[in-house]
């Protein structure tokens, strides 16, 4: 298990965009700790066409903090 910093593929939001409720991305998330053997697709809009596969400890510029609880991802419902 890897330790993730701030900056780093295991914590950013695009990090297996379009699956977050997986229970091993949320787990990354709440503990910033992953295998090193885990892989998943950055959903950034500019790199979602090619499905470029990255590691937890890869890492870009386009960084965006993820939400690191369960509770976090809920989305609130839409106004009526
Ligand atoms: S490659 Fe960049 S945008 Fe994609 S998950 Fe990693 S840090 Fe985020």
């Amino acid at each position: 298990m890897i330790n993730l910093q701030t900056g780093q593929c295991g914590i950013c939001v695009h990090f297996g965009e379009r699956h977050q409720e997986r229970s091993e991305l949320q787990h990354i998330r709440s503990t910033s700790r992953a295998s090193e053997l885990y892989t998943d697709e950055c959903g950034h809009p500019m790199l979602a066409q090619v499905r470029l596969r990255v590691t937890p400890i890869s890492g870009c510029d386009a960084f965006q903090a993820a939400k690191r609880t369960a509770e976090d991802l809920v989305q609130p419902e839409a106004p009526h």
